[in-house]
């Protein structure tokens, strides 16, 4: 992995880990099943498979196999690649260019996120959620 690209890779493990802090200690969230995607590290409900933040399919990939390949849903995606495509693209996959539009959107629930783990307040979370079903 090149060195920026760890840098990268480190915010995404660093994020993770934030929000699952964050899940653990707020029963609001504990109560709506919200777990953390592998792949973008931002929350979402644990019955969507597919993240609608990143669009990573949850199939059990975690730090120990993030640099297997299996195919499947995610095609020719290891994990630690989709973090990396992400981080850069705001898109797991490499292959599907963003419209502005679609960026505008990420970034904003993104910010929601974020804010959320400085003011970790029901309300903020409610927002959240409600805009990454728009
Ligand atoms: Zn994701």
């Amino acid at each position: 992995m090149e060195k920026k690209d760890k840098k990268l890779y480190e915010l995404i493990l660093e994020r993770r880990r934030k929000f699952n802090e964050l899940i653990k200690s707020k029963n609001y969230l504990l109560k709506e099943d919200i777990i953390t995607c592998p792949c973008c590290a931002y929350p979402k409900k644990k019955e969507f498979d597919i993240c609608p933040i990143c669009w990573w399919q949850d199939e059990g990939y975690e730090n120990e196999n993030a640099k297997i390949v299996r195919g499947g849903p995610n095609g020719y995606l290891s994990l630690e690649q989709a973090r990396i495509n992400f981080s850069k693209t705001l898109n797991c996959g490499d292959t599907k260019k963003l419209s502005i539009k679609e960026k505008t959107r990420i970034k904003k629930i993104m910010k929601l996120f974020d804010d959320l783990l400085i003011t970790p307040k029901k309300d903020l979370a409610n927002k959240a959620f409600k805009e990454l079903k728009n």
